[in-house]
């Protein structure tokens, strides 16, 4: 992990970062009132973007990064994933690290990280400029479980 200011980043990932942000916008959050972003890169340039949906039932609730997912693989079904910037309302955490995808997230992007054949980035955007960088979701999910085990 490595964390560069925004304003280094390269012009591809300064635009995948601010779609992550705006992407905030169309959260549906009126129970947290925690708004988060999440944007992805596909190979060939493309951005597609989700933002988190909740639901009075809590448990229906839907994080952006599962969103953002989900409607990058129905609309660019052959796409490889490149990058994901995810983007929260909230200021930084404990160790002035913007919050990062919960455990259910970080098992749903292993598994499209497992279908394709290079890694996804993570950029984690913080409210001081600073971008923290996950070269794979290795980083953030080591000895995970996967679909290996359940096929031998
Ligand atoms: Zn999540």
């Amino acid at each position: 992990m490595k964390v560069q200011e925004f304003d280094s980043l390269s012009e591809e990932i300064q635009a995948l970062v601010s779609s992550s942000i705006e992407a905030r916008k169309l959260a549906y959050a009126p129970y947290s009132k925690f708004y988060v972003g999440a944007s992805i890169l596909t190979t060939s340039g493309t951005l597609l973007h989700g933002a988190n949906q909740e639901n009075a039932s809590y448990p229906l609730c839907l994080c952006a990064e599962r969103v953002a997912l989900s409607y990058a693989s129905m609309h660019c079904p052959d796409a490889e994933f490149r990058a994901m910037a995810i983007s929260t309302s909230a200021p930084l955490g404990p160790d002035d690290i913007p919050a990062p995808p919960c455990g259910a997230c970080r098992q749903v992007l292993m598994e499209y990280q497992q279908r394709q054949s290079s890694p996804i980035k993570i950029y984690l955007v913080g409210h001081d400029r600073n971008v923290w960088i996950y070269d794979s979701i290795h980083q953030l999910l080591p000895h995970s479980f996967q679909g290996d085990f359940l096929n031998k």
